[in-house]
């Protein structure tokens, strides 16, 4: 088996040798913050470009902050180091970068040094836009972590738990994703992706105080949804909105766009991925792969044929 290379404190390793304490803060208790960043193979141009690294690497920042802890390395450090865990992994094709700055050594929860980095870069095909995969869902019982708790918008490993009650809850009962209310009980976000709908020809999605993470792909449709032409809101969604809508799919950029077909067994629209989801997905790969020059500030290339 090929053994992955991966960032790890100051230099570049086999999978094997970045081993942690399992007294480190970051095993023990979820300390780090986190991306997760992809990359799209573009084979005319020969090249691979990552999907918004600026923003991912701005919001790792904004994590960092928060958690009081600081960042090994700068903006300019980061976009190097990641661009050379691509190269040591020879990827040529679709792909995940995961960038993690974690609090390193044996300390407790409360402590903040020292803070080390690691960064994988691992194969990941992008959704097959002609077979996507759908999604049955449910509201979870289980409440989103809001501002005064454990604030969403901060992307830190810890909150994930969150996530995960509601994932495995949701695949208990026999549906593949949760998707959370907030604390008003209007529409949070899912476990690990962002909601859209669309209501007669609207996109609606719950605002960035609605306990969501800013989510980049999120920011990204809104976007590109008001330059292709369609009426955008941001605004509070009630769940019975999740049951009435024409379509709904999940955002991300793990899930990419993931159409949702059903919410606690209420068929969505007809029961098949919609039109202008599918229009956005088609339009979201022809940019974060460089096929299409509008927003060419999105995507950074990180290696070359
Ligand atoms: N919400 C949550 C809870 C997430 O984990 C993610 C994935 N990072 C998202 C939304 C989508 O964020 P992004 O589009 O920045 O990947």
């Amino acid at each position: 088996m090929k053994i992955n290379k991966i960032w790890f404190r100051d230099r570049i390793v086999d999978e094997s040798e970045a081993l942690i304490s399992v007294l480190a803060p970051t095993a023990q208790f979820g300390l780090n913050a986190f991306e997760g960043i992809r990359c799209y193979w573009n084979d005319e141009k020969g090249e691979l470009f990552a999907f918004r690294l600026d923003d991912h690497i701005k919001r790792l920042m904004i994590s960092c902050k928060m958690l009081r802890i600081k960042c090994p390395f700068t903006e300019f450090e980061l976009v190097n180091n990641i661009q050379k865990t691509i190269r040591a992994n020879g990827l040529f094709q679709d792909s995940a970068v995961r960038l993690t700055v974690f609090v390193d050594g044996t300390g407790s929860w409360h402590t903040s040094e020292p803070t080390s980095a690691f960064i994988t870069a691992t194969p990941k095909q992008r959704t097959d836009i002609d077979r996507p995969l759908t999604y049955k869902a449910c509201i979870s019982s289980w409440q989103r972590i809001n501002d005064n708790v454990m604030p969403p918008r901060v992307k830190v490993g810890a909150n994930y738990i969150n996530g995960r009650y509601a994932h495995l809850q949701a695949k208990s009962d026999g549906y593949d994703i949760p998707i959370f209310l907030g604390e008003d009980g209007e529409v949070a976000e899912g476990a690990g992706a962002c909601v859209m709908i669309v209501r007669d020809g609207v996109l609606i999605t719950p605002p960035c105080s609605a306990s969501i993470l800013e989510s980049i792909t999120r920011d990204t449709l809104l976007r590109l949804a008001v330059e292709i032409g369609y009426k955008v809101k941001e605004r509070a969604v009630d769940r019975t909105e999740l049951y009435l809508a024409d379509e709904v799919f999940l955002c991300g950029s793990a899930v990419e766009l993931s159409p949702i077909v059903s919410v606690d067994g209420y068929k969505v629209g007809v029961g098949v991925p919609g039109c202008i989801t599918m229009d956005l997905m088609k339009k979201y790969f022809e940019i974060a792969s460089g096929v299409s020059v509008k927003f060419p500030h999105w995507i950074t290339v990180v290696n070359t044929k």
